[in-house]
């Protein structure tokens, strides 16, 4: 494939906030926090600001509210050039929101308010049947209803689009049909979780990646942070080390992984070398603060794959 890649990302769109204190607060005390940031987030949002920067066209479908995040958090899109039709307005609820409190050794306590990305229900995911289908690949994640995610890729079977699955956050109880897509993306504790038994190891990882086939997938890519991914397509199990970087902040490195995945994989068919660009993708976004403004562009990671060597 030479053109550009077309992926639909259906998935959430968040605020998040993120507040700087020495301590976190006790129940029921109040603290003076050193600074409060808000950062455009969501791992919908996330993956498709990735796929984005990756040169893919990239169609969102998701819900943002009725509060003044929503135009900010569309504009943010807009500036990627992400496609927005297919992005609701709820006129009831607030958008998505994180409430995010870091204390100063590093230590977090996370509030995560769904909002709108609670209502992007089954009708909506029906009324993108034709971005779905006229996409190369359908990423999805669990930040929404996971009715809507099953509808998603029942439509996308239908119509041929390939489906890549970010199983996060995961439930111990992922429905079974949830697990019948063409990539399944967890990191370790997700495929642990999912699974049942730890996975820690790269043997391990091979083991998860060995079940998620078993039970639907055509291919598995287990993301193992520093210690890089596994990847299956049901044949052969290879492990793609990680590349030794400086690491600043590891927020956004999974989702820059499975965007990467997706782009790569959508043009050249092969999983092992979708995981090696989509590592590199990682480590870079590992190496900078944020998740959608450490997002890697393709110059970066063909100069870092060409200067980078393996540990
Ligand atoms: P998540 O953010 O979902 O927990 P991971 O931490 O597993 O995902 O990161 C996804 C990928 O990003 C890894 O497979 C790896 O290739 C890369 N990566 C993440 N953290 C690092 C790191 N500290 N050094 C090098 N690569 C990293």
């Amino acid at each position: 494939m030479n053109s550009m890649p077309r992926l639909a990302v259906l998935g959430s769109i968040n605020m998040d906030v993120v507040i700087r204190c020495g301590n976190l607060p006790q129940p029921g005390e109040t603290i003076l926090a050193e600074s409060a940031t808000e950062l455009c987030g969501g791992k919908g949002a996330n993956q498709g600001v990735a796929a984005a920067q990756l040169r893919a066209q990239v169609a969102m479908i998701g819900c943002v509210g009725n509060d003044g995040f929503a135009d900010r958090l569309l504009d943010n899109l807009a500036q990627y050039e992400i496609d927005l039709a297919h992005v609701h307005r709820r006129s009831d609820c607030g958008s998505g929101l994180a409430m995010i409190a870091v204390e100063d050794s590093g230590e977090n306590s996370i509030v995560v308010v769904p909002g709108a990305n609670g209502t992007l229900n089954v009708s909506a995911a029906r009324a993108s049947t034709d971005v779905i289908g006229g996409c190369d690949a359908l990423l999805l994640q669990l930040e929404v209803p996971v009715e809507t995610v099953a509808a998603a890729i029942e439509i996308a079977r239908d119509a041929g689009t390939r489906v890549v699955l970010d199983p996060a956050p995961a439930t111990a109880a992922l429905p079974a049909e949830l697990m019948q897509v063409d990539v399944i993306c967890p990191n370790q504790s997700e495929a642990a979780l999912i699974l049942g038994f730890p996975v820690e190891t790269v043997a391990d990882a091979k083991r998860a990646a060995a079940e998620f086939i078993d039970r639907g997938a055509q291919n598995a890519a287990i993301t193992l942070g520093d210690q890089g991914a596994v990847v299956s397509d049901g044949q052969n199990v290879d492990w793609i080390e990680a590349f030794p970087v400086e690491t600043v902040d590891t927020t956004g490195a999974g989702d820059a992984f499975t965007a990467a995945f997706a782009v790569h994989w959508v043009q050249h068919s092969n999983p092992f070398d979708a995981a090696r660009f989509a590592c590199a993708a990682g480590a870079i976004a590992a190496t900078r603060h944020g998740a959608q403004p450490g997002m890697p562009i393709p110059s970066e990671i063909d100069q870092f794959l060409s200067t980078a060597g393996t540990r």
